[in-house]
């Protein structure tokens, strides 16, 4: 039996030695300039748990008693890596530089690893990227999204998630949330023998498996059963609320034509990552299949991946992850781009989004034309307590904070009754296995 070892809740980035930190430009020696330049002074990631997953929370100290910034690295694959990427390579290397300057720190970041990039790099960025605008809005005294531009509409829509097994349980659950106040509901389809993403229906064998740490996962199932009971929830439901339907990047491109056709009659919102980010060129040809518009990106680590599909037309909807993106300035140049060719925006925000990270995409919501609709988990009461004024859905809309910067505060005494104790334990929902027991796509 294997136990877990003792995580530190905090980690504090040392100051930076002389002559260490090569990043540290001739005329950014001083820590207070006599104009008075507000400069980082600190970095301090935070690990907790009050969601059930773990976050890795970033806090940006400046010279300015009481002034600091939040942001969100969370990855829940890898937060380890990404605490340390954050206090061993990047910390060091903005300690003493004027806080204002978010354009050229994050690109001095995304540039500084020399091979830059990838989910670990990009989350560890991201917590920086945020905090660091978080600390403009405070400084200007206005909420986020007036430094963006300012509102381009009320708030922004939310979809839920519901799941079950049958298409009179998951129709029950769909108008249970349009009684809420959700126009837009993600459905999800548990297949019988198989682990169908997104559902919390078990059977039996599944049950079984999990003790293994190994799903199963049957494409032939999934092809027969999901669109027949996405079609049958849209009889009972009718038209009046948009449904959601997230395939999670498992089917082959054949397998994905087929399902565009078959599921025509559901007359979805959207069908989120029909193809695994190494298939992106046949998204041309999923249009060919059906009528059903494309939601894609969750995976994607850089704004190429994006562009790409948004110059062929490929697909309707980008998925964004702010932290996976490297925070809020990488992505929103994303969506600038995405809204000059039509294509919408559905930023990524399930729990495992932090609601520092998803005030970040309210924000970055409510300023663009380009928003569609935002995913929006439910935070537990305990994330509540340690994230005071956490975004949450009113009539299934989320509301942009009057606060200055995110509008989000981090409450480190109610954060530590939260402890990251295996921050390992989410990796099992991807240890994914297909009927010959190959490894197989999450
Ligand atoms: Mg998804």
């Amino acid at each position: 039996m294997t136990t877990s070892p003792d995580l530190p809740f905090a980690l504090t980035a040392p100051e930076p030695e002389d002559g260490v930190v090569l990043a540290r430009a001739p005329w950014d020696t001083g820590l207070i300039d006599a104009d008075d330049t507000v400069r980082i002074t600190g970095v301090t990631t935070f690990l907790t748990a009050p969601q059930g997953c773990p976050y890795v929370i970033v806090r940006v100290e400046t010279n300015v008693p009481g002034l600091y910034g939040l942001g969100c690295s969370s990855d829940p694959q890898r937060t380890l890596a990404i605490a340390s990427v954050v206090n061993d390579y990047l910390a060091p290397m903005i300690i003493g530089r004027p806080a204002a300057d978010i354009e050229d720190i994050h690109r001095l970041l995304l540039n500084g690893g020399y091979w830059r990039g990838g989910s670990i790099a990009n989350n560890a960025l991201a917590g920086i990227d945020v905090a660091l605008w978080d600390i403009a809005g405070k400084r200007a005294g206005l909420p986020l999204h007036d430094l963006f531009g300012g509102r381009a509409r009320d708030g922004a829509s939310a979809y839920t998630h519901v799941d079950g097994f049958t298409a009179r349980e998951i129709a029950d659950k769909v108008i249970a949330a349009t009684e809420r106040g959700y126009r837009h509901v993600r459905v999800q389809v548990a297949v019988p023998g198989t682990d169908t993403y997104g559902t919390a229906a078990k059977d039996a064998a599944e049950e079984r498996r999990r003790h293994l740490r190994e799903d199963r996962w049957d494409s032939l199932s999934y092809l027969h059963h999901v669109p027949r009971v996405l079609a049958e929830i849209r009889e009972l439901v009718g038209d009046g609320v948009e449904l959601l339907h997230d395939s999670h990047e498992r089917l082959t491109p054949a397998q994905a034509r087929r399902f565009m056709a078959e599921i025509e009659p559901a007359r979805l919102f959207f069908v989120e990552d029909l193809l695994a980010p190494e298939d992106a060129d046949h998204f041309a040809e999923m249009r060919l299949a059906g009528s059903t518009p494309l939601a894609v990106g969750e995976l994607y680590t850089e704004a190429s991946q994006y562009t790409r599909l948004f110059t062929t037309r490929s697909i309707d909807f980008a998925r964004l992850r702010i932290p996976t993106l490297g925070g809020l300035t990488t992505t929103r140049k994303i969506l600038a781009a995405a809204e000059l060719f039509g294509v919408r925006s559905a930023p990524h925000g399930p729990g495992d989004v932090s609601p520092l990270g998803q005030a970040a995409n309210v924000a970055m919501n409510v300023s663009s034309h380009a928003f569609g609709v935002q995913e929006a988990a439910g935070f537990r009461e305990a994330t509540l307590e340690v994230f005071p004024g956490a975004p949450v859905a009113r009539e299934g809309v989320l509301y942009p904070s009057t606060e200055p910067g995110l509008g989000v505060d981090f409450n480190e005494a109610a954060a530590r009754k939260y402890p990251v104790t295996a921050p390992g334990q989410h990796d099992r929902w991807a240890l994914l296995r297909a009927t010959d027991g190959a490894a197989q796509r999450p």
